[in-house]
C-alpha cells in the first residue's frame, strides 16, 4: 500500500534521526507550517521514536546530562513531517526506493519500500574496527545512547569487582578504561569518564588513588586536528589535567579478554586492561553500504556545494555521512556545521518543490563549538579557537537551542546550570548510581531481511 500525496508534492525521505537528521526535519517542519501550500512530503526513517542530540552523549557517561536531556521524542517535535521507526537497508536511485526494516510504521505507509523524490541521507557513520583482532567482539562500541549507558554501567561494575580484588595488579587491570580515537567523541568520552571515576572512587575506600585510570589510545599525532594547533593543545592540556593517560601516534594491534596491544612509534606494549571503548567509524552506516555505487570517501558519501552526492542528482547528504566542501572531510562534521547544513539544505529542498532555484549552501557556520566536557569546549570564532568555558557555554546553548518546545529547553537550562555551578547537584546519588538501562534501552534492530 503506497500512501496518498497531495497533488504535485515531492516526496522527501531524510534516513537518520541523529543531530543532522533531527535538525533537517525539524527546519522542513517549520517550513511547512510557514507555508500555506503543502509542497513537500517528508517522511523520517529513525531507528526508534526519538532523535537523538548525539554530542551530548559523552555528558551521560559521568551523569550531568541526563538521558531525557539529549532524546527527543519526535512526536512532541515534528507536527507536519511524518516519521516512522525503522532503519533504511537499501537505497535504489533509479527506482527511487528506499527499503527499511522496523517494527512498524506510524501512519499506513508501506512498511517495506517507500517512494521518493529527494532522499537525504543522515545515518552518520559505522563503527570501523579496522581489522583489528579481538576488538569487533570485545571492545564496547561508543555510537548511542544505550552504548553510554552500558558504558556506564560497566564503570560501576568493574569498581565493584575490583574493591573486592587483594591483587594490585588485577585491581589495577579492572579499572583501567581504554578509549581509542583521537576526535572530540573520545576526548570528551575520555574525559568524561575521567570525571566518572572522581566522583564516584571514594565510595571505593578498598581502591588506591591511581586505581582507577583512563587511557587514550589515539592513532593520530594530534587531538582535534580539525580545531587547529590551539585546539589541540588545549584539548590536550585538558586531558593531562583530568590525568588521562594519552598515547599519540598509536594504534591497537589486539584486542584480549585482559589486556591490548597497543603499538607505538617506540614499539609495542602489553596494556593490561578489561574495557575498550571504541570510538572510530569510519564505516559507511549499512544502508550507504549496500549501495554498490556510492561515492565514498572515508565511509561518507561524497557531496557538492549543493550537498548533493556525486552522481545523483535525488539524493543528498548531510552531518556526519557528508564528505565534501560543505561538510570539510579533512575537518570532521561538527554540531554546527550539521545544523547549519540541515537548515540549508531544508530551505533549498523547500525552494525546489516552489519551483525557486536552489541557492548555493556551501560555507561554515561562523562560529563552531564542541563540548569537551561539561565545563571545557573549544569554539572556532571564525578563524580563532576559543576554548575554556566559553566554548563550553557556547555548546551548551547551540543544543539548547534545537530542542523543541519552551519547558523542556527551560527545564535543561535550570538543570544544567545547578550541575555545572552548585558542586552538590553534581554528587547527587541519583546521578553516581548506575543507570537505569532497562528504561532507556531500545529493542535490539530486528534482522535485516529488506534490500538487495
Ligand atoms: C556517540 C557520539 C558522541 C559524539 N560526541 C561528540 C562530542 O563530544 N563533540 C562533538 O563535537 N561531536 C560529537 N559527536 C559528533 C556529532 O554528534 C556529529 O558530528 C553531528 O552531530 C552530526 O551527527 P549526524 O546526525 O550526522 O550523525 P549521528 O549523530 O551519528 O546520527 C546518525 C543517526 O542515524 C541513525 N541511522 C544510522 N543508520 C540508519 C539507517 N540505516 N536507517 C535509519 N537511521 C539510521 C543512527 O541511529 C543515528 O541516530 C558525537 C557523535 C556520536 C555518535
Amino acid at each position: 500500500m503506497g500512501y496518498k500525496l497531495p497533488v504535485n508534492s515531492r516526496r522527501v525521505v531524510i534516513v537518520g534521526s541523529g543531530f543532522a537528521g533531527f535538525c533537517l526535519a525539524r527546519s522542513l517542519d517549520r517550513l511547512l507550517a510557514s507555508s500555506a501550500k503543502s509542497p513537500l512530503e517528508v517522511t523520517l526513517i529513525s531507528p526508534s521514536a526519538a532523535a537523538s542530540l548525539s554530542p551530548l552523549l559523552p555528558g551521560v557517561l559521568s551523569g550531568w546530562v541526563e538521558p531525557w536531556q539529549m532524546r527527543l521524542p519526535l512526536r512532541e517535535a515534528l507536527r507536519r513531517v511524518r516519521w516512522m521507526v525503522g532503519r533504511a537497508v537499501h537505497v535504489d536511485p533509479e527506482a527511487r526506493r528506499v527499503s527499511f526494516d522496523g517494527p512498524g510504521v506510524q501512519t499506513g505507509c508501506d512498511p517495506a519500500s517507500l517512494p521518493f523524490d529527494d532522499l537525504v541521507f543522515a545515518c552518520g557513520t559505522a563503527t570501523d574496527h579496522q581489522g583489528v583482532r579481538g576488538a569487533q567482539e570485545r571492545c564496547l562500541p561508543f555510537r548511542s545512547l544505550d552504548d553510554a549507558l552500558r558504558i556506564r554501567n560497566r564503570v560501576s561494575e568493574v569498581l565493584e569487582a575490583a574493591s573486592g580484588e587483594d591483587s594490585s595488579r588485577r585491581r589495577r587491570a579492572l579499572c583501567t578504561l581504554v578509549i581509542v580515537g583521537s576526535d572530540p567523541r573520545a576526548c570528551s568520552a575520555a574525559l568524561e569518564l575521567a570525571r566518572r571515576f572522581r566522583l564516584v572512587a571514594p565510595m571505593f575506600p578498598r581502591l588506591e588513588p591511581g586505581d582507577p585510570h583512563v587511557v587514550l589510545v589515539s592513532p593520530e599525532p594530534q587531538l582535534c586536528a580539525a580545531w587547529g594547533p590551539d585546539g589541540s593543545r588545549f584539548a590536550k592540556a585538558q586531558l593531562d589535567r583530568a590525568g588521562v593517560e594519552v598515547r599519540s601516534e598509536a594504534r591497537i594491534e589486539s584486542v584480549a579478554d585482559d589486556h591490548v596491544v597497543v603499538v607505538t612509534p617506540n614499539g609495542s606494549e602489553r596494556l593490561d586492561a578489561r574495557t575498550v571503548v571504541w570510538t572510530p567509524s569510519s564505516a559507511p552506516s549499512l544502508c550507504v553500504a549496500r549501495w554498490s555505487a556510492a561515492p565514498l570517501e572515508q565511509g561518507r558519501l561524497r557531496v557538492d556545494e549543493l550537498l548533493r552526492v556525486s552522481g545523483a542528482d535525488c539524493l543528498y547528504a548531510i552531518g556526519d555521512s557528508a564528505a565534501g566542501p560543505a561538510s570539510g572531510l579533512a575537518a570532521p562534521c561538527s554540531p554546527a556545521r550539521a545544523a547549519r547544513n540541515a537548515g540549508w539544505l531544508a530551505a533549498a529542498l523547500f525552494d525546489r518543490a516552489c519551483g525557486r532555484t536552489p541557492r548555493s549552501i556551501v560555507g561554515k557556520p561562523w562560529i563552531d563549538p564542541v563540548l569537551l566536557d561539561r565545563d571545557h569546549g573549544l569554539a572556532m570564532v571564525g578563524a580563532r579557537c576559543i576554548d575554556g568555558r566559553a566554548g563550553a557555554w557556547l555548546s551548551r546553548r547551540l543544543m539548547i537551542r534545537h530542542m523543541p518546545g519552551l519547558r523542556r529547553r527551560a527545564a535543561v537550562r535550570v538543570a544544567w546550570t545547578l550541575v555545572c555551578h552548585v558542586p552538590s547537584a553534581e554528587n547527587d546519588p541519583s546521578r553516581l548510581q548506575p543507570a537505569h538501562q532497562t528504561l532507556y534501552l531500545t529493542p535490539p534492530p530486528a534482522p535485516v531481511t529488506g534490500g538487495d
